[in-house]
């Protein structure tokens, strides 16, 4: 497995470098978050190796448990907050993250403000939009999000800097990319995280800024 890493991120590189191209964007405009959740140490190191330096966690206390040691052997290692984020952790978050991906209710804007005051450090910030609107998925609903945005931005100060989403398993994600690239156009904000193993090609024709791959770089996780 560790020694796949390298290769595997040779090819999702290429394969993103590609799908910039046909769409007419610039060099480098899609960058690679590696979603290295639930993996070892071990294979971080290896993608450290092969010149990856952008990783993607779902549970802070996983990457509290992994990532400050790598941050001191690599002072430009940057890491995501990609999963959903109780208002206790966001203390905890807000220490150890360059971006969280994942702001999606009042309770945790408050809580990040509360947060970001208290440790003197004001990670980027994404908005997670439910744009399928399912009832199991975090993030704001569609319908909210406008409301939402200004909220964090102007009554709290949040240090947003785009949206992100993740689509219906099953359904086509190109109206979802749609949707939320429509919405960070409306709102002036020039991040845009979507995309995943399956989908992260279409995602860039729709303007993504930053795909989170997992398993077609670390191997498929076992199941939870
Ligand atoms: C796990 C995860 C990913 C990566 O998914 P893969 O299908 O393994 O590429 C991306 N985004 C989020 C929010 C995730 O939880």
């Amino acid at each position: 497995m560790l020694e796949d890493i390298a290769a595997n991120l040779t090819r999702i590189r290429a394969r993103i470098e590609a799908a910039t191209q046909e769409a007419g964007r610039p060099h480098g405009a899609a960058q690679l978050v590696a979603v290295s959740k639930t993996n070892p140490v071990e294979a971080v190191e290896a993608a450290l190796a092969a010149g990856q330096r952008l990783f993607g966690e779902n549970r802070v206390q996983e990457a509290a448990a992994k990532f400050p040691a790598l941050r001191a052997s690599h002072p430009d290692l940057r890491l995501h907050i990609i999963g959903p984020l109780q208002t206790n952790k966001a203390r905890d978050a807000v220490r150890l993250a360059d971006v969280i991906e994942t702001l999606d209710r009042p309770k945790l804007a408050l809580a990040l403000a509360e947060a970001m005051q208290k440790e003197g450090r004001r990670p980027e910030l994404l908005i997670q939009v439910n744009t399928g609107a399912e009832p199991q998925k975090a993030g704001i609903l569609p319908a909210e999000a406008d409301a939402f945005i200004t909220l964090c931005r102007t009554t709290h100060g949040l240090p947003v800097t785009g949206l992100m989403c993740i689509p219906p398993a099953e359904e086509d994600p190109g109206p979802h990319f749609t949707l939320l690239a429509e919405l960070a156009r409306r709102h002036g904000l020039p991040i845009l995280s979507m995309g995943m193993s399956g989908d992260f090609e279409a995602a860039i024709r729709h303007g993504a800024t930053h795909v989170r791959v997992g398993s077609a770089i670390f191997g498929a996780r076992a199941a939870t």
